[in-house]
């Protein structure tokens, strides 16, 4: 049994994290929390704390899906963090479901979490992303 704690965050694509920053300041008073490049991924990331939770700002540094995404759609939300108790044993859970995944191990993510996606084929659409904090 898989336990989810909460939304971690939910991810907006963007082209410029610093175009669309003053976007969410301006019309919702959200700060930027964490900024950072997180290598792993070749992504800019930057987080806006709303309550427990995060719209987390997303920007492509030479991550092929991210500019795909962009290029195809435009920008836009792209997926959806749960934060889970035990990523492995969830991962595990899934896999024995035959659930599809992006990846089958966690790796780094930002903050120094453990993340892994789950592959939108197996949700309906909707990309996903579990993660564990350090
Ligand atoms: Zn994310």
């Amino acid at each position: 049994m898989i336990k989810i704690k909460k939304i971690d965050h939910v991810a907006i694509c963007v082209s410029d994290i610093d175009e669309a920053l003053p976007r969410y300041r301006d019309l919702f008073g959200l700060e930027d929390g964490s900024r950072e490049v997180v290598a792993s991924q070749k992504t800019d990331a930057c987080l806006l704390p709303v309550g427990d939770s995060n719209i987390e700002l997303i920007a492509p540094k030479g991550n092929a899906g991210l500019e795909k995404f962009l290029e195809k759609r435009g920008p836009g939300i792209h997926h959806i963090a749960l934060e889970v108790e035990g990523i492995e044993d969830a991962l595990a859970a899934l896999k024995v479901l035959g659930v599809k995944l992006i990846d089958e191990v966690p790796r780094m993510g930002a903050r120094g979490h453990k993340v892994a996606f789950v592959h939108p084929h197996a949700t309906g659409g909707v990309l996903i992303e579990l993660v564990e904090p350090e």
